[in-house]
């Protein structure tokens, strides 16, 4: 990397003047291309330029640098490890990774890549689920390679484990339908932490071996634009650094890892209108999509902008699944006991963002919670119905079905798991209220730039943009909605980080 000192920064004033008028961008201030003509010399040189230092970020400087390349990863906050180093670090992995084997779980690629393209949203494209099923075990020692621990301990709770296990289910695989499309495998891997804390212990291990490689990290530079040459080619990108504008080239590459655009309320709105109305927008303030709007200003296209994960954490404890969820017209719409992630699409996405869990005696939420209140209280069903004004007798209807079956062990409509079902049975009553703007209701986006299998942004006309890469929430990767596995949003990031950052520092 080169840092030319003799270079002063071109201001964006002056860049403007040199340009003549610049096409509107977006939404955010700094979007759109910057073409090349316009970029006396650089300010700075290297090889491949990485935008963000999330999973998506690392894995591309780690594979970029083992590749050869000269590698700068640019972060506009302070800190390293954007909304990855704040997750649970769950990484959705199988086909009979080194973890599963040692707690004796049985699991083929087969199964994995049934559920995840049979149980997900139709969109990501089939390619991509299989390289991802097919290369999972691979990936898992990469990351063990790279410094990240697991434990070989097994957890059967529906939540992500806090007490050091390494393993657990982390999706709806045990619900109906997904248990009779695809057999069943615990899938979430996490790091060996204490409580919710994998996700700063991943990035921790990855940003270290990113620094080890001889990967240059650089915080408080912000991605604005990309510059362009007249074929289309992007060569570098315009970036501030507090204050100044600078411009870096980037020899072999761009790699886009800026993470998503929950951050980014103007953009929710446009795109994503049901997860603005969430009451929790979920990811570091860095999730602007900057990465996003950049990509769009060189002509990318970018898919599912409307998709995200919104989630309804009703458990822990798993008892409270022995009520039932409901909507506004008093009835049930899908199986209480699926993943959080399935629930709370079916809400936002499905049911105008209003639902209702209705407990009895033994199945209410503990004293001390306060993901979502109750909003009613009586001693009969129909003193709750009259309360919520549901239609008349529809909520009765509901529980007298739910009831006759539960007390045989059967739930006809959403076949929930025999542990978990039981008939409502005994007062006092409650509604509460699991509407997306009164419950505790993270969202977060999923939306991004359209790639191939390597990270290469796609424009709309389905050609490849040279000199671009994408990956992680940048890229419209393997997360969709409904969301059906905590881990699949990390794991797609470090997995197609990694190609996107090979892919870059391959070129010569
Ligand atoms: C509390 C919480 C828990 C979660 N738990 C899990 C989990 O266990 N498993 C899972 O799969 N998913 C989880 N998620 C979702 C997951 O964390 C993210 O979807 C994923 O980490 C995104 O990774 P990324 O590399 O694309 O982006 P990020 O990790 O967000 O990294 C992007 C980085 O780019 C920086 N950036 C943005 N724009 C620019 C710019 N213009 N110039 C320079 N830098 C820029 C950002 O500041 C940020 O640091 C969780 C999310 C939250 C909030």
């Amino acid at each position: 990397m080169t840092d030319s000192s003799d270079s002063p920064g071109l201001r964006r004033r002056d860049l403007l003047a040199r340009m003549g008028a610049v096409a509107a961008t977006t939404f955010a201030a700094g979007a759109g291309a910057l073409p090349a003509a316009a970029v006396g010399s650089w300010d700075i040189r290297t090889d491949v330029l990485v935008i963000g230092s999330g999973a998506a970020g690392a894995c591309a400087a780690i594979e970029a640098r083992t590749a050869g390349a000269e590698v700068l990863v640019v972060e506009s906050l302070p800190l390293f490890g954007g909304s990855s180093a704040m997750s649970a670090g769950v990484v959705y992995a199988g086909g009979g990774t080194a973890l599963q084997r040692a707690v004796g779980v049985e699991d083929s690629v087969e199964e994995m890549f049934r559920f995840i393209s049979g149980v997900g949203g139709k969109h990501p494209p089939l390619e991509k689920i299989r390289l991802y099923c097919e290369n999972s075990s691979a990936h898992f020692d990469w990351l063990v390679e790279q410094g990240v621990r697991y434990q070989p301990r097994l957890s059967t709770g529906m939540s992500v484990p806090l007490d050091g296990e390494s393993l657990y289910f982390s999706g709806c695989e045990l619900a109906w339908p997904a248990r009779d499309i695809a057999r069943p495998a615990p899938r979430g891997h996490v790091p060996a932490a204490s409580g919710m804390t994998g996700g700063r212990v991943l990035m921790e291990a990855l940003l270290a071996r990113v620094g080890a490689l001889g990967a240059q990290l650089r915080a408080g530079v912000s991605g604005e634009r990309l510059v362009v040459a007249a074929d289309g080619r992007v060569l570098g990108v315009e970036v501030s650094e507090a204050g100044r504008r600078l411009t870096i080239q980037a020899r072999r590459g761009v790699v886009l890892a800026g993470g998503g655009f929950i951050h980014n309320r103007e953009m929710v709105r446009s795109y994503a209108p049901e997860l603005y109305d969430c009451s929790v927008p979920w990811g570091n303030v860095g999730d602007q999509g900057m990465g996003i709007n950049m990509g769009i200003g060189a002509g990318a296209a970018a898919l599912r902008m409307h998709q995200g994960f919104a989630i309804v954490p009703l458990y822990p404890p798993e008892s409270v699944l022995m009520g039932i969820v409901v909507n506004a017209f008093g009835q049930r719409f899908v199986a209480e006991d699926t993943y959080y992630g399935v629930l709370g699409d079916a809400i936002a996405y499905h049911q105008q963002g209003r639902a209702w869990l209705i407990t009895d005696r033994g199945s209410e939420p503990p004293v001390l919670q306060d993901n979502f209140l109750s909003v009613a209280e009586g001693n009969t069903i129909g003193d709750l119905a009259v309360q919520l004004d549901f239609p008349r007798g529809a909520l009765q209807d509901t529980v007298a079905y739910y009831n006759r079956h539960a007390r045989n062990t059967e739930d006809p409509l959403f076949r929930k798991r025999a542990s978990l079902l039981r008939p409502l049975q005994g007062p006092p009553y409650r509604a509460w209220d699991l509407s997306v703007d009164k419950a505790f209701f993270p969202a977060h986006t999923f939306g991004g730039l359209h790639t191939g299998l390597d990270g290469e942004v796609i424009n709309s006309f389905g050609e490849v943009i040279p000199g671009l890469y994408a990956a992680g929430r940048n890229s419209a990767g393997l997360p969709g909605a409904p969301y059906i596995a905590s881990g699949l949003s990390v794991g797609d990031a470090t997995f197609f980080g990694r190609r996107a950052g090979r892919a870059a520092g391959a070129v010569a």
